[in-house]
Formats: structure tokens, sequence, C-alpha cells
């Protein structure tokens, strides 16, 4: 069994990504990248590979922000220019809807990161 895995090819990146986008594992797909939100799993449960020791840093946080502002700011001018809501309902409406896509996105985010990492070999870790 072991011969047979050695001669599989690694997944293709955007397979990767999209796992990573999953929160599944990148080399075999298992879910379960992250677990209680953001914490990376120390190895996949079916696999083995490990990834406890990956540090994404803060390019999941700044992934979030620069999709949420992209997909929140063009509503939020049509919105404004189209029909002049008032500032408190504008305030409150748009705040919970970045809020819920930053939260909705950010796991998503470090899974992908984590995964690009992963198929980079970019460990970003303190090992040697
Ligand atoms: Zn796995």
């Amino acid at each position: 069994m072991k011969a047979v895995n050695a001669l599989r090819l690694p997944p293709s990146l955007p397979t990767v990504l999209w796992r990573g986008l999953q929160r599944r594992c990148p080399k075999c797909g298992t879910p379960g990248l992250l677990h209680a939100y953001l914490k990376v799993t120390p190895a996949c449960s079916h696999c083995g590979e490990a990834y406890g020791h990956f540090r994404a840093d803060d390019m999941p946080p700044w992934l979030t922000v620069f999709i949420v502002a992209h997909l929140v700011m063009p509503p939020m001018l049509w919105l404004e220019r189209a029909y002049q809501p008032d500032i408190w309902l504008q305030g409150i409406g748009w705040s919970v809807i970045t809020l819920a896509l930053t939260l909705l996105l950010l796991p998503r985010c470090k899974g992908a990161v984590l995964s690009l990492m992963w198929a980079l070999k970019a460990e970003g870790s303190e090992r040697s």
C-alpha cells in the first residue's frame, strides 16, 4: 500500500486551494484542517500529514479584509447613491454584513493559505 501511495501524484494547485477553502486536508481532502474555529489541527486524521507546525501569521486576516472590502464597498456606494438611506440604518446594516462576511471568510482564507503553504512547502515555522 505504501508503494502505491508513493507513486501517487500530488494534487494540483487548484485542488489544494479548493480543499483549503473547504478547510479540508490539502493532501487527501478529509475534513478537519482547522478545529475550534481557527486552530490548526496537528495532523490529518486520515493520511497523517502534519500541519501543526505551519504558521500562516497575518496573511489570512489580510486576505479576508481584502475580499470583504471588495464585496461590501460597491453595494454600499451604490445604495448611498441610489437611495440615500439614513446613516444610522447604513451603519447598523453594513456593520452586520461586514462582521458576518468576515467571520464566514476568515477560516476559509486561513485554510486556503495553509494549503498553499503546504503545496509550496513553505512551512513558515521555526523548524530547521
Ligand atoms: Zn489528509
